[in-house]
């Protein structure tokens, strides 16, 4: 379709132009056709004047004749009558003819026969009626065949040439007046189309900027919901950002797991789930917090086989779009109909150490809500594997690589803190020194590595026969502390008489060499009886343990 757009004003100007000029054009047509018209009227006039002439000749000759045969004065009368009407006829047509000199010159020559012949009429009729012959005979004859017949042949010339002009006039009528209808439907029909041209351009162009306005108000809206998608993405990016800044300083599991539902209930409101922990000794998920409203439970404790995540190492969608189908673990009423579900391992570094299980009606569970369940177990995972590193590490400096007990550093802490604790409470606490007995000579007789290995020993010893709350150290070389809250003198001592008695009866192998028995001497302090420092307290136990040693080794001295 050509672009009419640019055309349309030269169009209308075009349109206008042409009306006014079909107005102009019949108005002057139809005056013009008026002229043609009076022109037509005039030849009429000239014909109907030469008629009436030739008319009253003829009556004036007749009545001149009637009136020489009858002698009828009435036909004289006639006569009389006539012959003026002749005259005046000739000379209304002589003056019609004006405008046409030929035509005119035609007139007045027949104008003079008239006359002639009017003459002669008149002379006939002056004659004396009834008689007839001589000149007068003549003149009848003549009356009947000569003058008259000049009068006539000339004006049949006349009558041609008006005729002629009469046709002449017609056919300029009919041609003027085809073309003024031509013209007339022409300059209404040209217009027409051009003004139909106008408005169907007018029509597509409303059309096309009803479509634009529809298409920038989609656009609009577009715009609108995308900005507000950006906000809302921005924003859950914000959440994760702040959640993975805090999960950093987190200093236990609870804490991280405090954080993780804040920001899932904070992104996904309508959601629920678990968190599960994994132990390296176990293959058990156990349940370790749970949040929200879940649409489906999770059982507390499953095995590998019950969540797909856990079987494949990777996240598990489950929904009715994804195809998947649910795990096992999960008790939905009614079936996994409706329900979107994910299940994320928790790990870092190939180490599984949980797994993070939200679930929530099917409408909540976009692609997104899935990334987003995925990004808080992704960074919860490296911040459980973060936590179990700070604590096997803080466990490594407080603990002696050898026997496994606590150190030296850790005894002096601990210490404290009991001896705070159970002077608050009214309680005692206990301490136990205990030195192994000749342990140089056992070295010299076994070698350094037996050696460690009954430092192992007794470390194992110490370790089956303390309670929850105790504290067994190795103090240093093959010395052991033991610190008892809670225990009396007499309970510490009576503890620090089985623990002799078991090194006592330990035989340990080494190097497939069955080592001999040794002995520990151990020396015991309470609070508050023998100090309220860690430091009287060490005094004092160390002091009974040299008074053990003093009284021959392989004893308890407790007072
Ligand atoms: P007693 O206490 O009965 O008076 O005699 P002792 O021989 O045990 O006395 P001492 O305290 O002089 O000797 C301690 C010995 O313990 C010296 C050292 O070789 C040994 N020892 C200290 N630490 C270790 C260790 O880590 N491994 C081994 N194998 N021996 C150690
Ligand atoms: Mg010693
Ligand atoms: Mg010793």
């Amino acid at each position: 379709m050509p672009q009419l757009r640019p055309l349309r004003y030269p169009a209308l100007a075009v349109a206008t132009a042409l009306l006014l000029a079909v107005g102009v054009a019949t108005v002057w047509g139809l005056a013009e056709l008026r002229g043609g018209v009076d022109r037509l009227e005039h030849s009429h006039q000239v014909l109907g004047a030469l008629d009436g002439a030739l008319g009253s000749l003829r009556s004036a000759e007749s009545s001149a004749r009637g009136y020489r045969r009858s002698g009828m004065p009435s036909m004289y009368a006639e006569f009389r009558e006539h012959v003026p009407q002749v005259q005046a006829h000739a000379e209304r047509l002589a003056a019609l003819t004006a405008d046409n000199p030929p035509q005119q010159q035609r007139v007045l020559q027949w104008q003079d026969l008239v006359e002639a012949r009017v003459a002669e009429l008149t002379a006939l009729a002056s004659g004396e009626p009834g008689i007839a012959g001589g000149a007068d005979q003549a003149l009848l004859e003549d009356v009947r065949s000569g003058g008259t017949a000049r009068v006539v042949e000339q004006a049949s010339r006349i009558r041609e040439v008006e005729q002629a002009l009469l046709l002449q006039r017609r056919s300029l009528i009919d041609q003027g007046s085809v073309r003024l209808t031509a013209f007339v439907v022409l300059g209404i029909v040209v217009p027409l189309i051009v003004l139909g041209l106008l408005l169907q351009s007018l029509l597509r162009e409303n059309r096309r900027s009803r479509r634009l306005e529809r298409e920038a108000r989609q656009a609009a809206q577009a715009m609108e919901s995308t900005l507000a998608e950006r906000d809302r993405l921005t924003e859950q990016q914000r959440l994760l950002g702040e959640y993975a800044g805090l999960l950093q300083s987190c200093h236990s599991l609870d804490e991280a797991f405090v954080l993780a539902t804040g920001v899932l209930r904070r992104l996904l409101p309508g959601a629920g789930g678990r968190f599960y922990t994994v132990r390296a000794s176990q293959s058990l998920a156990e349940s370790a917090a749970s949040f929200g409203t879940p649409l489906a439970e999770s059982a507390e404790v499953l095995a590998p086989a019950d969540c797909w995540a856990l079987r494949r190492g990777q996240p598990h969608r489950s929904d009715s779009r994804h195809a998947h189908v649910a795990c096992p673990h999960l008790e939905a009423e009614g079936g996994s109909e409706g329900l979107w579900s994910v299940c994320v391992p928790l790990g870092a570094q190939g180490t599984l150490v949980g797994m993070l299980h939200v679930n929530a009606a099917e409408d909540a569970g976009s692609d997104n809500a899935t990334a987003l369940v995925e990004a808080v177990g992704e960074q919860l995972g490296l911040a459980i594997v973060n936590l179990q590193l700070r604590e096997t590490l803080r466990q490594q400096s407080l603990r002696d690589p050898l026997t496994g007990l606590f150190n030296r550093r850790y005894l002096e802490e601990s210490l404290d803190r009991e001896l705070a604790r159970c002077q608050r409470k009214g309680l005692p606490v206990s301490v136990l020194m205990l030195d192994i007995d000749h342990f140089k000579r056992f070295n010299d007789e076994h070698g350094h590595p037996a050696g460690d290995a009954m430092l192992q020993k007794v470390g194992s010893i110490l370790a089956s026969l303390t309670r929850g709350g105790d504290i067994a150290c190795r103090y240093g070389g093959e010395e052991f502390t033991v610190v008892l809250p809670e225990a009396g003198n007499a309970q510490a001592a009576s503890r620090a008489e089985q623990i002799r008695a078991e090194i006592g009866a330990a035989v340990v192998t080494h190097a497939g060499k069955q080592l001999g028995p040794a002995t520990a001497s151990i020396g015991v302090s309470t609070f508050p009886a023998h100090g309220d420092t860690p430091r009287a307290l060490l005094d004092h136990a160390d002091a009974a343990l040299y008074r053990a040693k003093a009284q021959g080794r392989n004893r308890v001295v407790a007072d």
